[in-house]
């Protein structure tokens, strides 16, 4: 469950709270690391709360999942000042994946820093995109860094030379174009929408526009 009424810990808050980051581009198993820990904490009894913001509104599951096929429940949140009152709640972790969609610095700082100064959870793990497509930093990383006891940068394999990948990269140069025409570094689609990409091939993308095509290396 995501948000179990027995509190092991007790009613009381936890005396210190750690903020971790995991970052990535797409494809780098970050939500396997956000099911693998909340199953690691229901084996072990401790209440968690598992959280994901979401810019797509669109009716649907409330589940973290792996390309593979594991679920796990989560709430989905748009505001989480507003949408997770943290009062008398104290949970071993509180985790959010899709950091990347928070308003960073009116939304995301304060609910950590509320964490953390009440004490309402002994981890609070955050988990997204450090990137956009075309390599801006997400404002996100840059508000939560001072905060963090530990970030981690996950990777993935480029799907153009399958050497490590640190960047992400939308498929279709036309939604490229679009989303630059628009001025947005957001596009709300599925995940197919996007690959993980290694820098080489991504300065190759941008420069040669190819489509799902091997760059020639
Ligand atoms: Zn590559």
């Amino acid at each position: 469950m995501t948000t179990t009424a027995t509190l092991a810990h007790g009613p009381y808050p936890y005396p210190s709270t750690v903020i971790k980051m995991y970052i990535g581009p797409m494809f780098s198993s970050k939500s396997t690391l956000l099911v693998m820990t909340a199953r690691r904490l229901e084996a072990a009894g401790c209440p968690y709360l598992l959280l994901s913001s979401r810019m797509d509104t669109r009716p649907g599951e409330e589940v973290v999942a792996t390309h593979s096929g594991m679920r796990v429940e989560c709430r989905h949140v748009q505001c989480l000042m507003e949408e997770v009152p943290l009062e008398g709640v104290y949970v071993h972790t509180i985790m959010l994946d899709e950091s990347q969609f928070t308003d960073a610095a009116n939304d995301l700082l304060p609910f950590a820093l509320k964490c953390v100064r009440g004490g309402h959870c002994q981890e609070l793990i955050l988990v997204g995109l450090d990137s956009t497509f075309d390599r801006k930093t997400w404002p996100w990383v840059t508000e939560l860094a001072p905060y963090a006891r530990k970030i981690k940068k996950l990777s993935a394999l480029c799907s153009v030379c399958h050497q490590p990948a640190n960047a992400s990269a939308l498929r279709n140069q036309q939604d490229v174009e679009r989303a630059r025409e628009s001025g947005s570094s957001v596009l709300v689609g599925t995940a197919n929408e996007y690959m993980a990409v290694c820098n080489r091939c991504h300065d190759l993308q941008s420069r040669l526009a190819f489509q799902n095509k091997p760059a020639t290396i």
